[in-house]
Parts: structure tokens; sequence; C-alpha cells
């Protein structure tokens, strides 16, 4: 038969971070001794007694479906959260527990946008927000955050990109993939620069929370008037090292939870139930284990920081949170190593799994074409033979 694929998945991208672990697993696979950095996944499994309370929850009959918003003790668990860590009060009717942030985000972008609305997205972006954003049919409109301006937002540029037409504002802080994390200054800026728009809703998200190195983390919902327009999102991936079990979670006003909720009712309902039993008590009974995985994440950032300066012409701020360093890498393009020219940041990263053996990911799919990300969620040993590869690599062009 032809392919009779819609104009929407044809359009769409593959999400870029996922094609480059999978061609590392490939070659993995083949018996190459790839050092894999491209996914953003903390290589530490769930705490304990995260997986003892699945356990349980199997053997009480867990099983079936649950509520598709979510069950309402973890939705409780997630409102004590909010109150604890970011003096937000929310009840469970302001919640919805999906699987994975990643659904919580598209959930909230199908409710909001229309064909034709504007999106301000602050760039560089997380891969799968401009491929959601087509999926709605809205126009999704970059605010440029420069590598010397350490990957910031500058709230007049912000300003300037606001029209009748604006819906919606999202980033993420800390981000994907700067590792940009922003004080509660700025956050106040921009909120300000929003104030006089009270129909522009705020998609704040929020996934690396727990991972962060320097200031305080906060969220825009907590500013004065904010929670009310702020879908807030967050999860369990990251700080939990939870990705395969696919929980995250949008906190926002109760119309925009109850938009959220029916679209998830008519494509996944609610994520998988003995997860959520489990889940639920995470904020309360894995704190330890969230220090004990940043502190890791932090002597990494140290020891990749340290590395990376050595290489030359890497342009690259010190991340303040996630588990990403986003250096500008435009310096080596139009180098050669006598065989392949480099002309974009897809070339270099293929370049680097190529001939480094080292998986990366290009800047192009976060709107970023001079930069290249690299993820330090690997063990030390992994980091320190990876950034030899790549100064080796990087240097044999000229
Ligand atoms: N937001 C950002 C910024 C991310 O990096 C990710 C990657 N996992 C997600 C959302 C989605 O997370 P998950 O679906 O695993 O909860
Ligand atoms: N968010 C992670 C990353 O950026 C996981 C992969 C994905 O879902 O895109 O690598």
């Amino acid at each position: 038969m032809i392919e009779s694929l819609s104009e929407r998945v044809r359009e769409m991208q593959p999400s870029a971070t996922l094609a480059m672990a999978a061609r590392a697993r490939e070659m993995q696979a083949q018996g190459i001794s790839v050092i894999n950095l491209s996914l953003g996944e903390p290589d530490f499994t769930t705490p304990q007694v995260i997986c003892d309370a699945a356990k349980r929850a199997l053997d009480e009959g867990y099983t079936h479906y649950p509520p598709v918003p979510g069950l309402l003790e973890l939705r409780e668990s997630i409102c004590r959260k909010l109150q604890r860590d970011n003096q937000l009060h929310y009840t469970p009717q302001n919640i919805v527990v999906s699987n994975g942030a990643k659904q919580s985000i598209a959930n909230v972008l199908l409710s909001i946008l229309n064909p034709d609305d504007e999106i301000i997205v602050f760039a560089p972006y997380w891969v799968s927000y401009s491929e959601m954003v087509r999926l709605t049919g809205a126009r999704m409109i970059p605010l440029h955050c420069e590598v010397s301006n350490g990957y910031l937002p500058k709230p007049q540029a912000l300003k300037e990109l606001i029209t009748p037409k604006t819906k919606a504002v999202l980033y993420s802080s800390p981000c994907n993939p700067t590792g940009a994390a922003f004080s509660e200054e700025l956050v106040r800026e921009i909120a300000e620069v929003l104030r006089p728009h009270p129909h522009i809703v705020v998609i704040s998200d929020e996934i690396y929370e727990y991972i962060r190195y320097e200031g305080q983390h906060f969220s825009i919902a907590q500013v004065e008037g904010f929670q009310e327009r702020t879908a807030l999102i967050n999860g369990f991936s990251k700080g939990f090292a939870m990705t395969g079990w696919r929980l995250g979670y949008m906190a926002g006003p109760e119309w925009l939870a109850r938009a959220c909720t029916k679209i998830q009712s008519q494509f996944t309902s609610g994520a998988h139930a003995y997860g959520q039993k489990a889940a639920a008590i995470a904020y309360k009974a894995a704190r330890e284990d969230v220090h004990t995985m940043v502190d890791a994440f932090r002597r990494r950032r140290s020891l990749i920081m340290k590395l990376i300066e050595a290489i030359p012409h890497l342009e690259c701020p010190t991340p303040q949170g996630a588990f990403y360093i986003f250096p500008d890498v435009s310096a080596y393009f139009g180098k050669s190593n006598g065989k392949r020219v480099i002309h974009t940041s897809e070339d270099l990263a293929m370049y680097l799994l190529e001939e480094a053996h080292v998986a990366t990911v290009p800047g192009t799919p976060f709107g970023a074409p001079r930069c290249i990300r690299i993820s330090y969620a690997a063990s030390e040993e992994d980091i320190t033979t990876a950034m030899e590869r790549m100064d080796k690599a990087l240097r044999a062009l000229q």
C-alpha cells in the first residue's frame, strides 16, 4: 500500500534525543564501544523504597484502571510537596497525573492552543516543545537566549515578542538543554512583563527542580496573581531516576485540569496504577536518595567543565541545573579532518559519534544550530574517556 500519512505526521520531526540514543544503542549492539552522552536520563536506578512500594502495590491489587487524573493518594502527596517545597496551595482537583511530563505538556498545549495562536518558547528549548506545538497548528515564536548571557532570557526581549495573538509562554528552568536556571529576581521580571496580559498562560516546566547546583528554585506560580494562570509541569523521571515509570503531572487552575483530564480520557486514560501508588511515597520517603544523586551530578558537572574548558574553541557557560552542557561549537564549522568537512552541528555530532564513538545531540532540534548537547548523567569514568576522545577528534579538525 502507498503511504497515506497525514500532513501532521509528515511535518513532524522524530525526537532527536531518542533518535541519537537509538543510534548509539545500535552501534553498541555491533560491539562498538560508544559512550552515550545523548540521552537525558539519570544512570541511577530508582530508589529501593519506591521499587518496594510498587511491589507491594501489585500484591495489593493495584492492577486496574486508575482514575483518569491520577490516584487521589498521589495527587494529595503532590499537593503536600507543592506546599512544602514551593509554598503553593493546590487541591487534588488542580492536579493531573500523566504518562510522563511529556504527556502533561502535550495535554496543556492541546487544551489551550488553536491554529494560528502564538506561543513564545524560550530558545534553546527541549526538542519536543516545537513538535508538540506544531501538532496544534499554533505558531511557535522563539525567544532567543544567547550563550553570552548564560542562556538566560532578557525580559525586555520577551516584551517585544508579545502580540494580540500570544496565547502562552513556555520554558524550562532549570533548562534542558542549556542547564540555565532562573533566579527568583528573573522569574519576577518575566512575570511583570506578562502581568498586563492576563490571557497569556505560562507553562513552566520544572522537571529539573531538584537538580539544581546554585540558587533556590522559584516557580512563577509563586508570584502574586500567577498561580491561576500557570501550568506547572513536574514529574518523577529526573529527580527520582524514574524515567521508565512514565509519571509526570500538571498543577494548574481547575478549568485547565479538567481540560487535560478530558483529553487524557480519550487518548490514554490514567497512568499505570501500581506505579502511581509507589510514586505517592517518593516525596516523603526518598529525599535522601535525591540528595545523593544530586551530589553525584554536582561532582560530574565540575569534572566535565574542567575537561571541556581544556578543549579549544568551545564556548560553554557553567550550567546551574539539570545534567547537560550546551557548548557553542560553531568555531569548528568549515573545518575538516582531511576526510570530511564539518558544516553544521549535525555534521559535528555525527563526526563525534563515528570517529570518537561519543554520542551527543546536535543543537538544531533544540533551536540552537551552533551548539551540541552533552549529557553528564553518566559515570565519571565515562565522562573522562568521552572528553579525551572528543578532545582528540576535535583537535584533528583543521
Ligand atoms: N521536560 C523536559 C525539559 C525534559 O527534559 C523532559 C525529558 N524527560 C521532559 C519534560 C519529559 O519527562 P518525562 O516525560 O520523562 O516525565
Ligand atoms: N528528556 C530527555 C532528553 O532530553 C529524555 C529523552 C526525551 O524524552 O526526549 O534527553
